[in-house]
């Protein structure tokens, strides 16, 4: 059974593509497991890489039907996106089989990429095949807009209306310049963008909404910069004229990047489901709020210096804080950036980590919890275990991964 599949392995990949035992001597990587080399290596068919997520794609070749059941997943060694090596298994779940037929990789380095595949064998065992270096497979890895391109390229969509208070002012002629007049292909674009980056494909829950009224308006509050709501059949985005009204004078493309990043942010709200059963007021807010700017994040609305600034006064918060009861006790349950750029971060153990964790608003029905969510996603991963188990965290997933994270943004440098 395994010979047949060995064979038609070798007649896809050839023998140069596969090397026996550790490549990673020198070179500061790690396996999780000692290597064990007598199990098939699943074949990549094709391979696409998103750059404005900074993800990479790994499509399977078919795996036999009487194996299937014996692919248990994958284990990958890539450098991340704060530029440092690991190594992680991202393994096939029964909860999530939108991810069967490939993985993500978050990365910015596809050269860095080597993989084995993981089975279990006849004693129940988990073994692993020889390794195989993407870049020794000579494909063709083409850049590819995920959403819009591939995954999301029919979803419905809205009606459109638009609503402006401000027609023939300079800060509706900035916030046309950036968005086109009328809006809607902008928003349709950025829909198929953010839906690429929250969900696996069109099967998953999105929300299709009936009509989406496009409002340029004041929001008279100066701390609000922009707003989704509803009234009906009626889903309402809002740019507040105020923001777009302070951003004339700056060089357009911080203009565009700035109104851009507030898009993603709303437009999250607009495909948030509606059904999460949330345990308490500040997971729901770290699950809204922080998901909005994770999505932001991803989708490239903050520049790379704005990410770093702000994740660094983050991860300089006390762990604990029980003073405040209106305050998240943990900076990882903070609304906004605080726990949506961790959010964002964890897509080095799974790069569909931000689309699980969507998709696990509709398998934890109940009482959904941030850690509730990530414990169900990293079940068998054995890199998280590891790193929460060297923070001593064991029994506290979030704060031993929020103890990586910190190390992790604390070593990172940017010039920009
Ligand atoms: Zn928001």
């Amino acid at each position: 059974m395994k010979k047949t599949f060995y064979i038609l392995a070798l007649a896809f990949l050839g023998f140069a593509s596969c090397n026996d035992g550790d490549p990673f001597n020198g070179q500061g990587m790690r396996p999780s497991l000692p290597g064990v080399s007598e199990a098939e290596i699943v074949g990549v068919q094709e391979a696409k890489y998103e750059p404005r997520f900074s993800e990479l794609y790994l499509y399977w070749k078919p795996v036999a039907e009487e194996l299937k059941a014996s692919f248990l997943g994958t284990e990958v060694t890539f450098v991340t996106h704060s530029g440092k090596p690991l190594t992680t298994n991202i393994m096939r779940d029964k909860n999530f089989p939108q991810g069967y037929e490939r993985i993500a990789v978050a990365t910015k380095d596809i050269s860095s990429v080597i993989y084995r595949s993981i089975w279990r064998n006849e004693k129940g065992e988990q073994i692993f095949s020889d390794y195989c270096k993407l870049k020794d497979l000579g494909l063709d890895i083409k850049n590819v807009n995920i959403g819009p391109d591939e995954t999301f390229t029919t979803m419905h969509m809205p009606e459109w209306k638009e609503t402006n208070e401000h027609v023939g002012t300079p800060a509706s002629d900035l916030y046309y310049q950036v968005v086109g007049n009328p809006p809607y292909s902008y928003y349709e674009e950025s829909l198929k963008i953010l839906c690429g980056a929250m969900w696996f494909n069109e099967n998953d829950p999105y929300r299709q909404l009936v009509e989406m009224d496009c409002w340029f308006k004041k929001t008279n509050d100066p701390g609000i910069v922009a707003y989704v709501t509803g009234s009906g059949n009626t889903t309402i985005i809002c740019i507040g004229q105020e923001a777009v009204e302070g951003l004339i004078g700056k060089p357009i493309s911080e203009a565009r990047a700035e109104i851009d990043g507030v898009c993603y942010h709303e437009l999250t709200h607009t495909m948030q489901v509606n059904n999460l059963n949330a345990a308490d007021e500040f997971n729901k807010q770290c699950f809204v709020e922080g998901g909005a700017d994770a999505s932001r994040l991803i989708c490239g609305g903050f520049s790379e210096a704005q990410r770093l600034a702000r994740a660094k006064i983050a991860v300089a918060k006390k762990e604990d804080q029980t003073e405040n009861p209106k305050q998240a006790p943990h900076p990882w349950l903070e609304a906004y950036d605080p726990s949506g750029f961790f959010i964002a971060w964890l897509r080095r153990y799974d790069g569909d980590f931000w689309r699980k964790f969507n998709y696990s608003s509709q398998l934890i029905t109940s009482g959904w919890t941030f850690e509730a969510a990530v414990k169900l996603i990293f079940a068998d991963n054995t890199t998280v275990a590891a790193d929460i188990a060297a923070e001593n965290c064991k029994n506290d997933i979030l704060r031993g991964l929020w103890r990586v994270y910190k190390k992790d943004v604390e070593s990172e440098t940017v010039s920009e």
